[in-house]
């Protein structure tokens, strides 16, 4: 069997030819007689596989020279704790709720201070993105909180909140790199590498430095502050080498194919064949307020739970693999990262219009 089209959520498809590449280095890395994965992350390789990886980040994003870059581990899931530990310094943080990642991320800040949810979307399961123009912000607030890209519900903020002066906090984990955005606007974005960038295991945070000092809450262990890892280029200890070498080649292959705006364009097109169909159909529909859909995850269902499992499972038997919603929501979800090629949604929607036929 070839490549299938891989529409997971997360670990999600890479371009084909990061993996080549890299199947090509596996066994000799540039001339180093050596794996990646097995060389000394103190390394004079492993040292320009790091900063290459931060510098063509800092390049694709245009990251501002007082922002630090950061490889951590721990997931996504590390950073919901991390965030609080050395951003609270009032204690306060205000949390807009909109999916279970931003729910998890308010739930473990509240172990830490008095976090608030100050607006939420889960009166319709999720569906939109509540407007964020005027809300109830602490005057207190050490930051303001989002998940920019709901990954499960497939919504996305279009416009940031009006956050009235204080720090924004985003997740950015599903929409990393899908198109630009200004850093300027931000206290902090991370995302796990997993989604649109990279093997699981790596974690990139981008944060501005004046955030980054001694004053973090009580105890906070040496592993878990921003400050340990700036102090260290994100070498204090071992990194996730592997993941870093594989995420700086994907940041070359942005490049290549144009950058951020490029890839916004390609990203726009793809969805917009989906979307349009899903629009269209007597069959298959969205579950997403047309002004919150995301531009990389994509649920509809059939509105027939049964109906639902046989387009899968065809699907799937078709080589369009990891369909399945989130076990949480049901239904279909069609993840459409920056490495799934157009010819993957085209050939979904075709396979689709031949479902509906059958099925009508
Ligand atoms: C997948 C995901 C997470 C959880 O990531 P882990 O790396 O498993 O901790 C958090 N936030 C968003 C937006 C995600 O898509």
């Amino acid at each position: 069997m070839g490549r299938v089209y891989n529409f997971s959520a997360g670990p999600a498809v890479l371009p084909e030819e990061v993996l080549r590449e890299a199947a090509a280095e596996m066994l000799d890395y540039q001339g180093s007689g050596q794996s990646v994965m097995e060389m000394s992350h103190r390394s004079k390789v492993f040292d320009k596989i790091i900063k290459d990886a931060e510098q063509d980040l800092r390049d694709l994003l245009n990251i501002p020279d007082n922002y630090k870059v950061l490889f951590l581990q721990g997931g996504a899931h590390l950073q919901f704790a991390m965030i609080p530990m050395n951003l609270m310094k009032n204690k306060v943080a205000d949390y807009i709720v909109t999916g279970q990642w931003a729910k998890r991320a308010f739930k473990e800040a509240q172990k830490f201070g008095d976090a608030k949810c100050i607006a939420s979307s889960e009166d319709k399961t999720f569906s939109y993105i509540p407007d964020c123009s005027d809300l109830p912000i602490d005057d207190d607030a050490d930051y303001v909180y989002i998940c920019e890209n709901n990954t499960i519900y497939g919504t996305k903020f279009k416009t940031l909140p009006n956050t009235k002066g204080k720090d924004l906090v985003a997740d950015v984990s599903s929409c990393f790199l899908s198109e630009p955005m200004d850093v300027s606007k931000y206290a902090v974005i991370y995302g796990g590498a997993q989604k649109n960038i990279g093997p699981a295991g790596v974690v990139i945070a981008i944060i501005r430095e004046d955030l980054i000092t001694e004053d973090v809450l009580p105890g906070t262990p040496t592993m878990l502050q921003y400050k340990t890892h700036a102090d260290n280029d994100s070498l204090y200890n071992t990194p996730p080498c592997y993941g870093i070498y594989i995420c700086g080649k994907v940041f070359k292959w942005l490049k290549k194919q144009g950058g951020l705006e490029a890839m916004k364009e390609y990203n726009e097109k793809k969805a917009k064949i989906l979307y349009d169909f899903l629009d269209e159909s007597k069959l298959f529909k969205g579950t997403v307020e047309k002004n919150s859909r995301s531009l990389m995850n994509v649920p509809f269902v059939t509105g027939d739970a049964d109906l639902d499992a046989k387009f899968i499972k065809e699907a799937t038997e078709a080589g369009f693999v990891n369909l399945k919603g989130h076990r949480s929501v049901g239904g279909m979800r069609a993840s459409i990262y920056n490495a799934m090629p157009i010819e993957g949604v085209e050939k979904l929607v075709e396979f689709m219009k031949k479902f509906e036929a059958e099925n009508a």
